[in-house]
């Protein structure tokens, strides 16, 4: 039986945005994995990591998938590792991180995966793409929406662009 998850993509070298187009592609092209929804693009200012990094583009897809949990994040991984991120600098710049938020409400401690993400629940750049895509969203039972508006960094967020068309 399929299962709904979240995942959270983010970009900030290169060409964020076309990155996070195709890396959504590659996410639908599974014959496992239907993608359901998607968010607009946040355009948000670095939260931590080294001084003068560049804006990421974020955003967050709902998807439905029959993939176990670690086969969706050997997927997700396969994914970053073709568009050449980097990982050199812990929190530094990357071409393409994906997170994966939630699968169905299940929880679990393993280093390897842990869910849901343990820092979705306070980083805005995450939280209200999600809103936006979805309103009634919750995570553990919060409202996405309030957690959003809650979020400390929520005036890092600079703008928003359209979803993209993808997946059709
Ligand atoms: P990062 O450098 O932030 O992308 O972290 C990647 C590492 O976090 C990998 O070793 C993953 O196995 C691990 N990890 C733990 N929980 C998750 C999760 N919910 N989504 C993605 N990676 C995770």
């Amino acid at each position: 039986m399929p299962v709904k998850a979240i995942l959270a993509l983010g970009s900030n070298l290169g060409n964020s945005e076309d990155t996070l187009i195709k890396a959504i592609g590659d996410i639908c092209s599974h014959e496992k994995i239907a993608v359901t929804k998607i968010s607009p693009i946040a355009i948000t200012a670095p939260v931590g990591g080294p001084a003068g990094q560049p804006d990421y583009a974020n955003m967050v897809v709902e998807i439905e998938t029959s993939l176990r949990p670690f086969m969706l994040l050997e997927y997700t991984q396969q994914i970053e590792q073709k568009h050449h991120r980097t990982r050199d600098v812990r929190w530094g710049p990357r071409t393409l991180d994906i997170d994966i938020i939630d699968i169905a409400s299940l929880e679990m401690d393993d280093p390897d995966l842990t869910l849901p993400h343990p820092r979705a629940a306070e980083r805005a750049f995450v939280l209200e793409p999600w809103a936006r895509m979805d309103p009634a969203a919750l995570l553990l039972g919060s409202s996405v929406r309030q957690l959003a508006d809650d979020a400390a960094d929520a005036g890092g967020i600079r703008e928003f662009h359209p979803a993209p068309v993808v997946c059709a």
